[in-house]
């Protein structure tokens, strides 16, 4: 077979898994005439995905009432699992599911990631894999979200996690055994809130991380840029006179809004969920200096966002992380300061993320099924 030929013939497997993933149980004939593709064509590749196991016969068409009866197809795919996973400065994440989307494992721990050093975060992501899979079965495929900057399953600099130029694909791959991809934390994030968040469908949206990482759909895509690195909003430099950031810049954005902008005296003992819970407690209490504190953030809130908006002209901006925990708060000021300052700021809302600290591991998931979806024949194993 031609590599041509090959190619033809991946695309058309696609088009028929992702047929019948959108629109469910349905005859040969809907997809058939859903392609466009030749009834013959559609036969034999019923074939190969059935013995793929992605596709099933289910029911009876009633359909046409002469000759025999012919039997509809599904998407199966429940034995395959797909993995996200998700390291962040202080806890990993995982979220896995099958071909349809059915959540079969969800996970979160806290994990000292600077702490551990690479090594270390690599045997935690190990240790989280294994637990995925002895609950899922085999895993058909694995995506990391990372807070930094990715470029082709190798992180190039992640400064919250002290990581630069390291291999994680490959060590991954190595200890695993399987596909292993890796994406930036708020991409991911931004491709689960667009497929299945609050906002979903908004096709012009941003996500925010609680670090104000960046993940930017314009037109119902995410926008990448010339390395893969846009959507790096943490770290625009809002404040030149500012603090210094852990990318060793002064002045950037998550200095102003991160939790260590909130709270700087709590990044001590206490993990973030506590440190959240405290602040929701003091301010609900009405202690004034909390209250302060949170309308400052609020406004810088607004004002990045202000920045993203005149840039974007985004629907949507949605928070995730603290933000979300503490919407309530930080929301209120934050919008007010972005129609204030964005020229065309009042038609864009800030809202706080549904999906917690799962999106990015979830976005990640998506990934994998994305992948196999585009081409199904990456399932079967090598030589
Ligand atoms: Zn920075």
């Amino acid at each position: 077979m031609t590599t041509g030929r090959a190619t033809l013939r991946r695309d058309n497997l696609s088009r028929v898994l992702r047929h019948l993933r959108d629109h469910g149980t349905c005859s040969r004939a809907d997809v058939v005439e859903a392609t466009g593709l030749h009834r013959a064509t559609v036969s034999s590749l019923m074939t190969e995905l059935m013995s793929l196991g992605l596709v099933r016969e289910e029911g009876t068409s009633t359909a046409g009432a002469i000759g025999r009866p012919r039997r509809d197809v599904a998407l199966d795919g429940s034995h395959v699992g797909a993995l996200g996973l998700e390291i962040n400065v202080d806890y990993v994440a995982a979220h896995g599911c099958d071909l349809g989307g059915r959540v079969l494992f969800s996970a979160r721990s806290g994990f000292d990631a600077a702490g551990a050093g690479f090594s270390g975060c690599l045997s935690e992501l190990v240790r989280m894999a294994r637990l995925a899979s002895a609950e899922m079965g085999p895993l058909a495929g694995v995506v990391v979200a990372v807070p930094g900057l990715v470029s082709e399953g190798a992180v190039t600099f992640a400064p919250n996690l002290g990581w630069r130029d390291v291999r994680l694909a490959d060590l991954l791959r190595a200890e695993l055994g399987v596909t292993v991809g890796v994406g930036n934390d708020a991409n991911l994030a931004a491709l689960a809130e667009y497929t299945s968040g609050v906002a979903a469908g908004t096709s012009d949206m941003v996500y925010l991380t609680g670090e104000a990482g960046g993940g930017i759909i314009v037109d119902g895509r995410l926008l990448r840029g010339a390395d893969g690195f846009s959507g790096e909003t943490g770290h625009l430099p809002v404040d030149p006179g500012g603090a210094r950031c852990g990318c060793g810049r002064t002045g950037c954005w998550e200095t102003k809004v991160g939790l260590a902008a909130l709270d700087p005296a709590g990044a001590t003992a206490m993990g973030p969920e506590a440190r959240v819970n405290q602040i929701a407690s003091a301010a609900a209490a009405g202690d004034t200096r909390t209250l302060d504190a949170l309308a400052e953030v609020g406004r810088w809130l607004g004002l990045g966002g202000s920045i993203l908006v005149n840039l974007f002209n985004p629907r949507a901006i949605v928070v995730g992380g603290y933000f979300a925990q503490l919407a309530s708060r930080l929301i209120p000021p934050a919008q007010a300061e972005l129609e204030r300052r964005a020229v065309a700021g009042g038609r864009c809302t800030i809202v706080a993320s549904e999906l917690g600290f799962e999106a990015a591991s979830r976005g990640a998931a998506g990934m994998v099924v994305d992948q196999i979806l585009d081409d199904p024949l990456i399932l079967i194993p090598a030589g």
